[in-house]
């Protein structure tokens, strides 16, 4: 017989989208598990709060643009949420990493203007809410550039980024910087580890400092510290006398770690739990609830009942929904029934890699109030929500957090409705 635990409400699934709703949860009086096969796309994507980015041209300012979107897609999360659930969801997420474990460190901006921020290969990205480390390197402001490597980093390029930039008509040039890391070869982690001390920044300071030409700003690879990105980001700007912005590197991301460590900070916080390393691989149903959900762990299966289920377990890239070779796609954790699959005979996928893609618009069936078809206690949040294409838009940060936020309330008011009963 396996074990069997009981909770308000389990959330499945610990990307942003997940851990958001999770700790909203826990925070307004839940009592609140979150079981997850492996951490999310935090530790992969930029660390940026991309709400809309292209519609289809570049978006200067995402609040403004949202109407226009929203009527252009009536089927989109942004449409069923509405607009009004996107900056609360904004200022949640930028106090929860304020009260954080990383003292000092906070995000910047919002739906009035994004932020234009180069890629690790020097591509323009528009973001709305940005950290302040990545803040000086919005490429709207002028003035000369020098993007800085770090020769040990084999993750970031500084002279391909540079060359994009200038490309781009920014005057923007790159150096290398050869530091002592201590082993053969880091990646963005070890690297963001060993600028967490302090003396580490000040041997790399004062390297750098000799390369750098007055009035510069300073793009360094976005491995500034992971226990206290502030401290070693305004540290660095001081030794060195130039403003510091951090450019996002390939995976692995110390940015999105630190929202991660954040959320599941306040996560914990709020007295909600985390399992990490739990598949969900069975459910049980009771009439038109889901019951409990079976998960397995080392081995072990742990049943989980719960009034509510959170379903925030990402879509093709996690996994969460598959394409078989029949070519039904399935929702593979619930076996809940999708939306948005282009019709037989339409194209799936597009030539153009961020070109229009038909199959990156299918997702669990919500009805407007996210509540997933053919269940009455079934929500579902972020990447697993069907009518967005996150990679063109720039949204897949702004859709987790939005929805992360708007399910939790959901929960929330039915509770309460319940305990007023
Ligand atoms: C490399 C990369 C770069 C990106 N760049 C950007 C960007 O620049 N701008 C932008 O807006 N968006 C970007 N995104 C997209 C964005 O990160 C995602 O759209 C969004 O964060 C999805 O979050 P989520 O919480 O819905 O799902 P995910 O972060 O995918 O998390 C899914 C969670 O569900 C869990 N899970 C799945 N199946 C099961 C199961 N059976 N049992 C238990 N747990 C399960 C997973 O382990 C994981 O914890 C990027 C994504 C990636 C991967």
């Amino acid at each position: 017989m396996s074990p069997s635990l009981s909770y308000d409400v389990v959330v499945l699934g610990a990307g942003v989208a997940g851990l958001s709703a999770a700790t909203q949860l826990a925070e307004g009086g839940a009592r609140v598990c979150v079981l997850a096969k492996g951490v999310g796309s935090t530790h992969l994507a930029p660390g940026t709060v991309d709400v809309l980015g292209y519609s289809p041209e570049r978006v200067e300012e995402p609040g403004g643009a949202l109407g226009e979107f929203i009527a252009a897609h009536p089927e989109h999360p942004y449409a069923l949420m509405g607009a009004q659930a996107i900056a609360p969801a904004l200022e949640w997420f930028a106090a929860c990493i304020e009260r954080g474990p990383q003292p000092g460190y906070s995000y910047t901006g919002g739906l009035a203007r994004n932020h234009l921020l180069p890629t690790a290969v020097g591509a323009i990205r528009p973001s709305a809410l940005v950290p302040e480390t990545m803040a000086a390197g919005d490429m709207r402001a002028a003035g000369p550039v020098c993007v800085v490597g770090v020769r040990v980093l084999r993750d970031f390029y500084a002279s391909v980024c540079a060359g994009n930039l200038r490309r781009a008509g920014i005057d923007a040039r790159a150096v290398e910087v050869d530091v002592d890391v201590g082993r053969v070869e880091a990646n963005s982690l070890g690297l963001a580890r060993c600028f967490d001390d302090e003396r580490f920044r000040a041997a790399f300071a004062a390297r750098l400092a000799m390369l750098l030409r007055p009035g510069e700003r300073v793009g360094l690879p976005a491995v500034l510290g992971l226990r206290d990105p502030h401290g070693a980001w305004s540290d660095l700007q001081r030794r060195l006398g130039h403003a510091v912005f951090e450019v996002p590197t390939l995976p692995p991301s110390a940015p999105g770690m630190r929202i991660y460590n954040a959320l599941v900070h306040a996560l914990r916080r709020g007295g909600g739990r985390l399992v990490l390393g739990s598949e969900v691989r069975g459910v049980e149903r009771e009439a038109g609830r889901v019951s409990a959900v079976r998960a397995h762990t080392s081995g072990h299966e742990t049943t989980y009942h719960a009034r509510w289920v959170v379903l925030a377990t990402g879509g093709f890239a996690s996994g969460a929904i598959e394409l078989g070779s029949d070519w039904r796609a399935r929702e593979t954790v619930l076996g809940l029934p999708l939306r948005g699959m282009p019709p037989a005979g339409e194209p799936r996928f597009g030539a153009d890699y961020f070109g229009p893609q038909p199959m990156s618009g299918v997702g669990v069936a919500v009805d407007s109030s996210l509540l997933a078809q053919d269940t009455e206690n079934v929500y579902v949040a972020g990447a697993a929500l069907p009518g967005a294409m996150p990679w063109r838009e720039g949204s897949g940060e702004g859709i987790s957090l939005a929805s992360g936020h708007f399910v939790a309330q959901a929960v929330l008011e039915h509770e309460v409705a319940a305990a007023a009963a």
